[in-house]
């Protein structure tokens, strides 16, 4: 079967997903147009990678659209020096554009197929910086700590605290947050004295399963 054009598909998904919604940082735009989504979703569903949706990953899990993956990217505000920790590593996308954006990405993933799928890619694919993690992200990734910043990108009831405890100070947190069905995109910034909170976008992910999450599937 003839291949499409995946880097014109970037493009456009790139201009009409990100740029014309409000996706504006040059290097986030950047990011998203150099990484191939299409090889981050198995071969099934490479054709409609660049679509304006979530896809499925296998283990009823999803990667994210890329106006939302974008939108977290965007307003975790990430930098060159900067030492991240991503809690749910689903396909590795997510952690390859957060890795060209930042010095250090660990990234967590509980279901042992999709982290052991993703491990393989990013380094097939030659991205550095990453480690991915098999566990329980809701408790965070204390040896790594502390964060510039984190990501969470699954649905939780709450932030949970010990993610806030991982936080440095000045640092921020992106997080889906609400019930099971939907959630609003949160942002926790540390301060020397405590923690500031904004709401954003309404959103849905699929939820964070854990110690700190729900506890059930
Ligand atoms: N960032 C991913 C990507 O770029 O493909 C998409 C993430 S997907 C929406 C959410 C992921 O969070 C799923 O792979 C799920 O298994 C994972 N997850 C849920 N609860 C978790 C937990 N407590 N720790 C680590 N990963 C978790």
């Amino acid at each position: 079967m003839h291949e499409p054009d995946y880097d014109s598909l970037r493009k456009i998904m790139v201009e009409e997903q990100l740029r014309k919604r409000g996706i504006t940082d040059p290097g986030v735009l950047a990011a998203f147009l150099s990484v191939p989504r299409h090889l981050f979703v198995d071969a099934d569903w490479k054709t409609q990678a660049y679509e304006d949706r979530p896809l499925p990953i296998g283990a009823e899990q999803t990667i994210s659209q890329p106006y939302m993956a974008a939108l977290m990217t965007q307003w975790l505000c990430p930098s060159p020096e900067h030492r991240l920790l991503e809690i749910g590593t689903g396909s590795g996308y997510q952690a390859a554009v957060l890795s060209l954006l930042a010095h250090t990405v660990f990234t967590v993933e509980r279901i042992d197929v999709l982290y052991h799928n993703a491990s393989k890619r990013l380094t097939e694919l030659g991205y550095r910086g990453i480690t991915p993690l098999l566990g329980d992200g809701s408790t965070g990734h204390e040896s790594g700590a502390l964060y510039d910043g984190i990501l969470v990108t699954a649905g939780a009831p709450e932030i949970p605290e010990a993610l806030l405890a991982q936080l440095k100070e000045g640092g921020m947190l992106v997080a889906p947050v609400g019930d099971r069905q939907h959630q609003r995109l949160i942002r926790i910034r540390r301060h020397r004295n405590g923690f500031h909170r904004e709401e954003g976008t309404p959103c849905r992910f699929v939820p964070l399963l854990g110690a700190q999450g729900w506890q059930q599937p």
